[in-house]
């Protein structure tokens, strides 16, 4: 299908903490559930999606290096976490018989596929939602920086950034309350203003490949079709 969305072939980033039920303290299924279908759907308009999910409603190394872990022991922990939370949701789409395939920057024989760029472009091609996990498979990173070396690799239009507010603020919302929202900022801007969206690694990599992000509210059931097809306005673009 030819199609006019206004973006074609998307990276999706979403923090493992979405994946977190709060009240039970399992997984929130229906927040996987909205999500395969949110994704699904894009790719019923011809939408390429790559999807990289975080772990870090299981764990993040920063957080076991303070309980006096050492930090790559740490972060081997918290890049299993996000292979569990990319299983979960490639296991839902299996369900739905939705077509993904899941892809691991180390060998994970019998649970993902190793990660090799033709082999994601084909799927890609083919109408799977590829799902990447265990970030980059090496400790000192974030699934941020593993988003903009996917986005980048697979030459998405976009990174999409899924978070629990509606975009990039001045400075915390919550703890401010004259915080100001940006609609869009320059990648140097972002970093001159020391914002914290992202870790530094991850913009200066989007940066310095030109890879835009924006910054949204996942909250929103229909959040992902508002973006890529009816190209409304929302959230915060970083370009
Ligand atoms: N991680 C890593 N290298 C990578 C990607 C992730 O070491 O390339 C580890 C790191 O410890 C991180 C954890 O995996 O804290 C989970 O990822 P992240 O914190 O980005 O998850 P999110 O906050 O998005 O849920």
């Amino acid at each position: 299908m030819k199609n006019k969305n206004k973006y074609n072939r998307i990276l999706l980033k979403i923090s493992g903490e979405f994946l977190k039920d709060n009240y039970t303290g399992s997984i929130n299924i229906d927040f996987i559930k909205d999500l395969v279908d949110q994704i699904y759907l894009l790719t019923q308009f011809g939408i390429k999606v790559g999807l990289v999910v975080g772990g870090g409603n299981l764990f993040r190394g920063s957080d076991l290096e303070k309980l006096g872990m050492r930090r790559t022991i740490s972060d081997h922990v918290g890049m299993l976490s996000t292979v569990i939370n990319g299983l979960l949701i490639y296991e839902f789409m299996q369900k739905y018989k939705i077509k993904s395939r899941i892809f691991s920057s180390t060998r994970l024989d019998g649970m993902c596929e190793r990660y090799r760029l033709d082999k994601v472009n084909d799927a890609l091609e083919n109408g799977y939602i590829a799902i990447f996990c265990f970030g980059l498979g090496v400790p000192f990173f974030t699934t941020d920086s593993a988003a903009c070396i996917y986005g980048i690799e697979i030459k998405a239009d976009i990174l999409l950034k899924g978070t629990k507010v509606d975009g990039v603020y001045s400075s915390d919302p919550l703890v401010n309350s004259s915080a100001k929202l940006y609609h869009t900022l320059k990648y140097k801007e972002a970093l001159n203003k020391k914002l914290k969206f992202m870790d530094y690694t991850s913009l200066i990599l989007a940066y310095e490949n030109k890879l835009p992000i924006l910054v949204f509210d996942m909250h929103n059931p229909k959040v992902l079709h508002d973006i890529v097809i009816n190209a409304n306005s929302v959230g915060t673009l970083i370009y």
